[in-house]
């Protein structure tokens, strides 16, 4: 059908054809609706209660403008945002566009002025949206598996005053050379199949045991880890009896067989950082391993599955 014939066909169509097609098309794609997702949920049963997870509750009037339900188990009432990090939240018409902005990367003044909100409620949110972020990746880790540790500075966010970003660079160089204990440990693991980890695993050096608690449980019997030389990554391998290809940076071993290399993983570190960097004023410890579950905002730096809200 060329342009004349569309045209043609269309005007044919009676009036209110015509008015609905125009909508039809005009329309924008809907966007996730973050703020109503639990109500959704609610209506069909596809949550519990937020008290004792019985699916028995039932619809119990309004409660400033949320449904409110029932539970018929443990008898509690409770709205759509009870456990939620929406529940007592002001501005949450804001919510949607929030998100949508931080998908986008947008730093933090950047979504503060465009929503016209303050500095502080911007940062409150995006650490209540990363706190109810689950770790959606946990299929097993099969084939080549590529696992290498990287470090960020400590940073205690809470303490910082203001946010002179001159204070310390952070995820840059600790100022005594090599690894001391005011460097948090990341442990990436990602095997090329897309499965993906990063764990915040402690303060200084890790230990083979910081690498069972990351990927003890998910890596496959039949996996062949490639890491470097480090002893911790030799005992965890022999503990679980898996094939280790080592990689030793300091001889030039960067590639073994054309296939076995730690580089995917290396390269994920250098976007983190720059990511970390570049969004967000500053990692605070305790968030770190949130931002690093997270696909929101980092998503062109960190090809990540997309992300599972929790509690939203
Ligand atoms: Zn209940």
């Amino acid at each position: 059908m060329n342009y004349q014939e569309i045209l043609a066909a269309f005007r044919a169509l009676p009036l209110l054809q015509q008015g609905q097609l125009i909508l039809e098309i005009t329309e924008k794609p809907k966007k996730p609706d973050y703020v109503s997702l639990r109500k959704t949920q609610l209506i069909n049963k596809q949550v519990g209660c937020p008290y004792c997870k019985s699916p028995g509750y039932i619809r119990y009037g309004k409660d400033k403008g949320s449904a409110r339900y029932k539970c018929k188990n443990c008898k509690r009432t409770f709205t759509e945002h009870t456990g939620t990090w929406l529940a007592g939240l002001h501005k949450k018409e804001l919510v949607n566009e929030y998100i949508e902005l931080m998908h986008q990367g947008k730093s933090l003044d950047k979504i503060k002025q465009e929503l016209r909100i303050n500095k502080k409620t911007a940062f409150d949110w995006r650490h209540k949206i990363l706190a109810s972020i689950e770790d959606s990746q946990q299929s097993k880790f099969t084939g080549i598996v590529e696992s290498d540790e990287t470090f960020f500075l400590q940073s205690d966010k809470g303490k910082r005053k203001g946010l002179d970003r001159t204070a310390r660079k952070r995820g840059g160089h600790s100022s005594s050379r090599g690894i001391s204990n005011d460097q948090v440990a990341v442990i990436t693991t990602a095997d090329r199949k897309g499965a993906l980890d990063l764990t915040v695993a402690t303060m200084g050096r890790i230990s083979k045991l910081d690498i069972e608690k990351a990927i003890g449980n998910r890596i496959e019997k039949d996996a062949i880890l490639c890491a470097d030389s480090h002893v911790s990554y030799k005992g965890f391998a022999k503990d679980n009896q898996l094939e280790l290809v080592v990689l030793r940076a300091d001889l030039k071993q960067f590639v073994k067989k054309g296939v076995y290399h730690i580089q995917n993983v290396n390269s994920l570190h250098s976007r983190v950082k720059k990511w970390i960097d570049s969004v967000f004023w500053g990692v605070s410890t305790k968030y770190l391993q949130n931002y690093l579950n997270c696909g929101i905002g980092c998503k062109k730096h960190l090809k990540t599955q997309p992300i599972l809200l929790r509690n939203l």
